[in-house]
């Protein structure tokens, strides 16, 4: 039975969760409904009957649908787009790829949403902010941790996009998945320091003397070894990380070796991406 998810009046919002629990969707994906007289849709969810019933129930209370706004574009988030526009026909689907009415970026507007590029989970996932609310899909989640794909680059980008969401002033969060947020910026600063401490732990490791992939995400993941995130073997080919490290790291770690057991150039970059998935 789908769950309707509260928020304080003052967002004038609504989620629905959908029965579709996993180790990724956790309890299951929500659906958020925002405003009235129409109401705008983010993230219709995924095609289960009862799940469609209760997101057309609760947006025919407020008035009908002007929008449908897609955070990205995993099928538990917007696989149910079809059935929605079956029942509310011709209602513009909007998101940042995929087959969309309206394209959007960062900063773009779609009714009361404004699209905060969150890259990270998908390269192109979007959060959105409705007044003090932030809609931010798999970016943030009510619960754990997110899966960040191992582009290169994504950890960075996803830490900046952080603290962007964290410099606005936000009243709560509606994730794609778990509770809502009412403390946003103790949850967004949750989700930073726990990026930056491993990133910590990565430096301890290069001044300790490790280089491959392996030993270095095994020292910065030690509680899940052979389950290390795809996406630090990103950052670790990143200059700025790779500065801080060489200041500190190279330098001493081969001072005492002989000249010839020194590590190449070559042998101190990692080796290879780690493809393993958290
Ligand atoms: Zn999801």
């Amino acid at each position: 039975m789908d769950r309707l998810i509260a928020l304080p009046a003052e967002f004038d919002a609504i989620g629905v969760r959908a029965e579709n629990p996993g180790p990724f969707s956790l309890t299951g994906t929500n659906s958020w409904i925002v405003g009235r007289d129409p109401a705008w849709l983010v993230d219709p969810g995924p095609a289960l009957e009862a799940h469609l019933v209760a997101v057309t129930a609760e947006i025919d209370s407020r008035g009908g649908l002007a929008g449908i706004a897609l955070t990205h574009d995993h099928h538990d988030h917007n696989e149910s787009v079809p059935q929605i526009l079956e029942r509310f026909p011709g209602t513009p689907v909007a998101g940042a790829r995929g087959p969309v009415d309206i394209r959007l970026a960062e900063g773009d507007r779609f009714g009361p949403l404004e699209a905060i590029a969150t890259p990270g989970h998908a390269p192109d996932h979007l959060a959105y902010i409705s007044g003090r609310l932030a809609l931010t899909g798999d970016a943030v989640l009510g619960e754990g941790s997110v899966f960040i794909a191992p582009d290169p680059g994504a950890l960075s980008s996803y830490l900046a996009a952080l603290e962007r969401l964290r410099r606005r002033d936000l009243g709560a969060l509606a994730p794609g998945h778990g509770p809502v947020v009412l403390d946003p910026a103790a949850k967004l600063s949750q989700y930073i320091a726990h990026r930056l401490d491993r990133e910590r732990h990565l430096l301890v490791a290069l001044d300790a003397g490790l280089r491959t992939v392996d030993e270095l995400l095994d020292a910065a993941w030690p509680v899940a070894p052979g389950r290390r995130p795809a996406c630090l073997a990103g950052r670790l080919a990143k200059p700025g990380l790779r500065r801080r490290s060489a200041a500190r790291a190279w330098p001493r770690a081969t001072a005492r070796l002989p000249a010839r057991a020194r590590p190449s150039a070559a042998s101190r970059r990692p080796r290879r991406r780690c493809r393993r998935s958290p």
